[in-house]
C-alpha cells in the first residue's frame, strides 16, 4: 500500500522536476526567479537551452547600449528600449551590431554561444532578461528585473514574423529573442 502511494506521488511530481519548462518553440531550461545557474541566488532571466550558433534577435526597437562583460555572464548585448526598460542577451558567441546602434524588432543581434567568466562548466543557452530601465546596465540581480512572460506580444512568447505590421504594438511588448521558422533559417551563417 505504501510502494503505491509512493509510486504514484513520484509520477506526479517528477515530471514538473525532471522536464524542462516549454516556452513558445524554444526549450526553457532555466525559468526567471527559479535557482539561478551562476552566482545569482534567484535567477534573473529566461535560459533558452540552445546550442552555440543561434540567431539571437532584437525584441522590440531600441538602442544598442552595451557590448562586453558586466560581470561573469561572458559576452553580452545590452538594448535600451525608449524609457520603458532594457534587454539582456548574455554568454554569446559572436556580436553583428555596435554599441550606439539603433535596431528594429527582430533585426540579427548575433549568434547565441555559452561564453562565461565563472570558470563553471560550459552550459550552451541563451540567457534572456528584461531590466528595469535606471542608471547603470546590471541586469544581474532580480530585483532589477522583470518576468519577461509580462511583456510577450498578445500575452504568448511569439517569433518575429517579418510580414506582421508590429506598429500597432506598443514598444514594451516584445517577440522572442530566438529567430524561428523562415526568418531564422535566413539569419543562420551561410545562408544565402
Ligand atoms: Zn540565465
Amino acid at each position: 500500500m505504501k510502494k503505491a502511494v509512493v509510486v504514484i506521488l513520484l509520477s506526479v511530481f517528477l515530471p514538473s522536476c525532471v522536464t524542462p519548462q516549454s516556452q513558445g518553440p524554444f526549450i526553457v531550461g532555466k525559468p526567471w526567479g527559479g535557482p539561478a545557474p551562476y552566482g545569482e541566488r534567484v535567477h534573473p532571466g529566461i535560459d533558452y537551452d540552445i546550442p552555440t550558433g543561434a540567431p539571437v534577435v532584437a525584441v522590440s526597437n531600441g538602442k544598442v547600449v552595451h557590448i562586453g562583460d558586466l560581470g561573469a555572464d561572458g559576452l553580452e548585448i545590452v538594448v535600451m528600449h525608449g524609457p520603458h526598460f532594457k534587454s539582456l542577451y548574455a554568454h554569446m558567441s559572436t556580436v553583428a551590431v555596435a554599441t550606439g546602434q539603433m535596431v528594429k524588432r527582430g533585426q540579427f543581434l548575433g549568434l547565441s554561444g555559452e561564453s562565461n567568466s565563472y570558470g563553471k562548466p560550459k552550459y550552451a543557452h541563451l540567457h534572456f532578461g528584461i531590466c528595469k530601465n535606471g542608471p547603470g546596465l546590471d541586469c544581474h540581480n532580480v530585483s532589477a528585473s522583470f518576468d519577461p512572460n509580462l511583456f510577450w506580444l498578445g500575452g504568448q512568447p511569439r517569433c518575429f514574423e517579418p510580414r506582421t505590421d508590429y506598429s500597432i504594438y506598443p514598444q514594451n511588448a516584445i517577440t522572442l529573442p530566438l529567430a524561428c521558422g523562415e526568418h531564422g533559417k535566413a539569419l543562420r551563417p551561410g545562408a544565402s
